[in-house]
């Protein structure tokens, strides 16, 4: 349940999060947690504790409040690798309509 000192989690069953995750680059990527699917196993908070939490009550996933800097590009890709239940997606961010 670490995380970076100033992060806060926020919880809903699906959260979505706009990130821009490589300092080198000008693209953003939304990451989208399903926490119904989530099975709390944990591994994404052991590969990007900047990114993601666990709900103290269940151990479903959280995303943080506020959103890392660049930095978190492979952190975030090895989460979405090593999440048994598919509970994490990244797509190009969506431009505001
Ligand atoms: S790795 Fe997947 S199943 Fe495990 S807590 Fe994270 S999102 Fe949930």
């Amino acid at each position: 349940m670490s995380h970076a000192p100033d992060a806060q989690p926020s919880a809903s069953l699906t959260e979505r999060q706009k990130l821009r995750l490589d300092a080198r680059s000008q693209v953003e990527v939304e990451v989208e947690v399903d926490r119904e699917r989530c099975v709390g196993a944990g591994q994404c908070v052991l590969a990007a504790e900047a990114v993601f939490d666990q709900d103290s009550t269940d151990g479903r996933v959280l995303l943080l409040e506020p959103p890392p800097g660049g930095h978190a590009r492979t952190d975030v890709e090895q989460a979405v690798r090593e999440c048994p239940s598919g509970a994490i997606t990244v797509t190009p961010a969506r431009s505001p309509t």
